[in-house]
């Protein structure tokens, strides 16, 4: 399979290339040449795999240059740290289905991707033959997601920016108590845009980068789309086999576009009316939303949520699912995108009849967050997190009887107490992923929020290409 920018700007890739590449070099993020199709036949085959056999039989249709033996592996030892035999459990409660995707090491299901990127990182490194410096900013999960991933492996150093007191204890001590020697935590005296800033400098320092092998985790990897990817075929087989459920609708909670881009993906690969509506959902940045309600694609300010993780205004993934609505015109993508940073806005309303057939959409405000948390808890006597209830929301305003509807449940409840007590009264139990995490020795730089301090700080401790072990 070969991997083509939505820019149009760099000979195609294989996999790893695409893998190791990260963003495009002339700017563009990477994609298939095609969507491989699965027939009737072969989704039928594939009823009784497990979650780690159905993932190895989805990523080798994407995947051509790594051997199959290898990558069950991969998967194999990705799947491993998850608490759960199935994974990404699907349990059904009063009107919708919740698919768990938080039984992983940080309990965010940016786990699902980046357990898997990190064991194909250092798999890739040791064919290689080189070392990797991961430099990343985080507003709080992702960055203990992506220290989850690759904390010990030899070939690989990892480090992560977050704002000073700016993110919740409970994210800052599931950073700093990662006590492997390839981990380095730096609190920037400054915002999570200070951090992201200097970590865009650093990038764009093309010295820098080439000299001390910088490589990012940020969400625009494929490898993480394609994780991603599993799981909704995952669920849509389950639904079949138990409930004999032929159509399936999702509901999303969407910040960077990463995972709904995977349900799009999906859609794309099962035969078709399998997967039928991706119900985009947001909070008070409802960006996404305006653009399928409108074609109106308009940056604003970013709004603070109790969804911290989808307080996003421009989705580092959109441009994927803009090349496929220009019908891979990699001319009229790299146009819009342009248009885009020069003016904060592309109209799409010329495409709107088919961005509807895409996706439905709803935007939901902190107290409607509030009240779905409290009746959830009070019809299912289970707790959400506030990411979980946008979609499930969302999925309220969206449903069709006789459809089943997939909620995808994006982070455990425990990592935002705060919210969930305010909203039941009911204080979630700790799991033991967090237990003693208060108690637990940790280990942090602090940095003012400078450039060349943070470039010092990185060059006396980067993995040079011959450390490898
Ligand atoms: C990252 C994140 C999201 C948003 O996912 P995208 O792929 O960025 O759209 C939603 N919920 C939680 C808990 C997250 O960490």
């Amino acid at each position: 399979m070969q991997y083509l920018s939505t820019r149009g700007g760099i000979s195609p890739v294989s996999f790893s290339e695409a893998v190791m590449m990260g963003l495009a070099e002339d700017g563009g993020l990477l994609l298939p040449r095609t969507v491989p199709r699965i027939d009737r036949e072969t989704l039928a085959a594939w009823q009784e795999l497990s979650y780690p056999k159905l993932a190895l039989e989805i990523m080798s249709r994407f995947i051509d240059d790594i051997p199959r033996k290898d990558l069950e592996k991969l998967i194999n030892r990705s799947c491993e740290t998850f608490d759960s035999e199935a994974v990404t459990p699907l349990v059904k409660y009063s009107g919708v289905h919740i698919l768990e995707l938080w039984h992983g090491p940080t309990l965010a299901f940016k786990d699902v991707a980046l357990q898997f990127l990190g064991n194909l990182f250092e798999y890739l490194l040791e064919k290689s033959g080189t070392t990797l410096n991961i430099v990343g900013a985080t507003s709080g999960d992702t960055g203990s997601a992506a220290i989850a991933g690759v904390r010990g492996k030899e070939r690989i150093k990892i480090f992560i920016l977050h704002p000073k007191d700016r993110v919740s204890p409970v994210q800052e001590r599931q950073m700093t108590t990662v006590l492997d020697d390839n981990v380095v935590n730096i609190a920037i005296q400054g915002s999570f845009d200070d951090g992201q800033a200097i970590v865009k400098a650093l990038f764009n320092d093309t010295e820098f980068k080439h000299s001390h092998n910088l490589g990012a985790v940020n969400s625009i990897n494929w490898a993480r789309i394609l994780a991603q990817v599993v799981y909704y075929v995952h669920s849509t087989l389950t639904l079949k086999r138990t409930e004999k459920e032929p159509v399936v609708d999702f509901a999303v909670p969407t910040g960077n576009f990463g995972d709904i881009f995977a349900g799009y993906i999906a859609r794309k690969m099962l035969p078709r009316g399998t997967l039928r509506n991706l119900v985009l959902a947001t909070n008070d940045n409802d960006i996404l939303s305006r653009m399928v309600d409108s074609g109106d694609y308009s940056l604003g300010e970013v709004r603070l949520t109790s969804s911290p993780s989808m307080d996003i205004q421009a989705a580092s993934n959109f441009e994927r699912y803009l090349y496929c609505l220009s019908d891979c015109s990699a001319t009229r993508t790299k146009q819009l995108m342009e248009t885009f940073a020069a003016a904060g806005e592309i109209d799409l309303s010329g495409s709107s009849d088919q961005i509807k057939r895409d996706f439905v959409t709803a935007s939901i405000s902190g107290s409607e967050v509030e009240q779905t948390i409290c009746s959830f808890a009070e019809e299912n006597d289970c707790l959400i997190d506030p990411h979980t209830a946008v979609g499930v929301a969302a999925a309220a305003k969206h449903r069709t009887a006789g459809i089943p509807m997939v909620c995808l449940a994006t982070a455990h409840p425990a990592k935002f107490p705060e919210v969930v007590e305010k909203a039941t009264g009911k204080t979630p139990p700790i799991p033991p992923q967090l237990d003693g995490l208060m108690e637990r020795p940790s280990r942090c730089i602090t940095l003012p929020a400078e450039i060349e301090e943070v470039k010092r700080c990185i060059e006396k401790q980067a993995l040079s290409p011959t450390d490898a072990g």
